[in-house]
């Protein structure tokens, strides 16, 4: 991917973002790219947005079972399983830009 594509693909998301909260599922659906890449883009908008006075909230992964929440996770991927109840339905994050 080039870094022009990159570029508008994060305008949209920080548009899309400005408007409603979306999971990281959301997001690669509406902007039409693999779930997998949507961690590495919110990395480089967490900074682009600070930038412009915005802030990217983070409501975090949880634990289906148990509510355990991941908010000690400095990366935007979905984690594999709870490490308390070692259960693999993890909630996903929800993602945001506010001002
Ligand atoms: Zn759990």
């Amino acid at each position: 991917m080039n870094n022009e594509r990159s570029h508008t693909i994060r305008q949209e998301i920080i548009a899309l973002l400005e408007n409603a909260p979306m999971t990281a599922r959301e997001i690669s659906q509406a902007v039409r790219i693999m779930e997998k890449d949507v961690p590495h883009h919110l990395a480089a908008i967490q900074k682009t947005v600070k930038r412009r006075k915005l802030r990217l909230e983070v409501t975090p992964c949880c634990c289906r079972n148990c509510g355990f929440e991941f908010r000690q996770r400095n990366t935007f991927k979905k984690p594999g399983k709870c490490p308390g109840c070692k259960n693999p339905r993890i909630v996903s994050a929800i993602f945001r830009v506010v001002p």
